[in-house]
Formats: C-alpha cells, structure tokens, sequence
C-alpha cells in the first residue's frame, strides 16, 4: 500500500467564481493531482474536449451508467445530467494519487456520505459579491446573455449550500485564494486518516524503544 492515501478534493461554488482556473492551478502545482472528469448529458462548449474537459454522452447512456452503479455521484444541474465515473477515482486513490473535482453541493453531499466520506476535503469557493460573479461570467465570453442570466438566478441555490463544506474562501484575489487553497491540501494530507503507514511506524518505534531498555 502506497504511504499515503488519496484524498478526494471537492471544489464547489456558483457558476464563475473560480472552479476551473484554480482547479488548473492546483493541477500544474502538483501534477499528481487526478482531476476526475465528468460525465454530462450537456452539449460541448467550444474549445471543450471530449474525454478531457468532460466525457459527453446522451442521456440513455448516462442513466445506464447510473444504473449499473458507475457513477460516484450525480445530479442534475442547469436541466443536463452530471456525474462523477467512480473506476478513475477509486484506481487515483488507491494508489496514493489526490483527485480533485469540480462539482455542485449534491455531489459532494453524495460524496461526503459515502464510503469514501472519510477521505474527503471539501472546499466551497465565494465570490467577493454578486456584482463581480456576474461580471466574471461575461468576461469568462463563454456563455450567452440568456445562459449568464440563468446561472446567476442558480448562485444563490448554490451559495446557500456553502455552510455543508469543511472550508470556506472568499476568492477576492486569485493568488491569494490559490496560496490558502495549496496550504489546506497540504495540511489535510498530514490527516492520520490520510497516512495509512503510520500504524507500522509507530509498531517499529515501540520494537526500537523496547529494545534500547
Ligand atoms: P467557474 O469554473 O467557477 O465557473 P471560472 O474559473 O471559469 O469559474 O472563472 C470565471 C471567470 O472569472 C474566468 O474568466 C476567470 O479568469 C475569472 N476569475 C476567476 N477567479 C478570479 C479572481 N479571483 N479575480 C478575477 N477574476 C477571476
Ligand atoms: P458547467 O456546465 O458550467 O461545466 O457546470 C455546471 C455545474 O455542474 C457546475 O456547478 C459544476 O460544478 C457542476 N458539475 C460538473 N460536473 C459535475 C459532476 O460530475 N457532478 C455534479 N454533481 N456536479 C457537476
């Protein structure tokens, strides 16, 4: 067994608050770091990448996923399907890798209450205020009026769910926000119930000490 056990990192927050540019971040600090892609019934944006930004697959072959138990966690969030492949987080933790995922409140609540609760670090992103969510969604240039209207009408859904998560940022400065996020990591990894190797650490301290007396 690897000395360390993997930790299941979940960033949540509303829509344009800085998920995916600190998810990046945190990937290009510690490349080990899996990032698990999701699988959604939404069609892709441009420049989205198959396989890579998410798996995209039409609904029947979603609920079969579901059905069959291979999906972590899912939900539904802005009328498509959302789900966690559970195969690529259960092989990334058991050999010692963190995964980090970017996901809504009803997938880290799914998460955080199933056998893998215990290995979990969840983290919900603020955005300074409502003022600055909207315009980091326009600038973002990826959505229409109508979708940028409709993900702000859902903030306040997921913000009301920020009190539910082990940490809390308010991401006003982005590097900033990225210096407490590593910090957090770091120390969760130092959790006993992340370093499975300490039992028999610990065993040959006492053989040692034993010994010298
Ligand atoms: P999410 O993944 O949560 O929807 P993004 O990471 O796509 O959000 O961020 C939305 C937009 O806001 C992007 O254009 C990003 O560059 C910008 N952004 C993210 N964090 C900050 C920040 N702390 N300050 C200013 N702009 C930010
Ligand atoms: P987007 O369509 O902007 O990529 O994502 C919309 C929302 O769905 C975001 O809040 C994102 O965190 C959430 N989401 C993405 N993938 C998953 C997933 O696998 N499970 C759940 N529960 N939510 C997801």
């Amino acid at each position: 067994m690897s000395n360390r056990r993997g930790l299941l990192i979940i960033l949540s927050s509303p829509s344009g608050a800085g998920k995916s540019t600190l998810s990046r971040r945190l990937r290009d600090w510690d490349p080990t770091i899996a990032f698990s892609v999701s699988a959604t019934t939404r069609a892709p944006r441009p420049g989205e990448v198959d396989g890579q930004d998410y798996h995209f697959m039409a609904q029947p072959r979603f609920k079969q996923d579901v059905a069959a138990g291979e999906m972590l966690e899912h939900a539904h969030v802005f009328g498509n399907f959302y789900g966690s492949p559970r195969g690529p987080v259960q092989a990334a933790i058991d050999g010692g890798r963190d995964v980090l995922f970017d996901i809504d409140w009803q997938g880290a609540q799914q998460i955080r209450n199933s056998a893998l609760g215990a290995h979990t670090l969840s983290i919900f992103l603020l955005p300074p205020s409502i003022r600055e969510l909207h315009r980091r969604l326009e600038t973002r240039g990826q959505d229409t009026p109508e979708v940028i209207a409709k993900r702000m009408e859902k903030s306040w859904d997921e913000i009301s769910h920020w009190d539910g998560y082990d940490f809390v940022l308010v991401n006003d400065d982005l590097d900033t926000t990225e210096a407490r996020l590593k910090t957090i990591i770091e120390a969760t990894r130092l959790r006993r119930s992340q370093q499975p190797g300490l039992t028999a650490h610990v065993r040959a301290l006492q053989t040692e000490f034993e010994e010298m007396q």
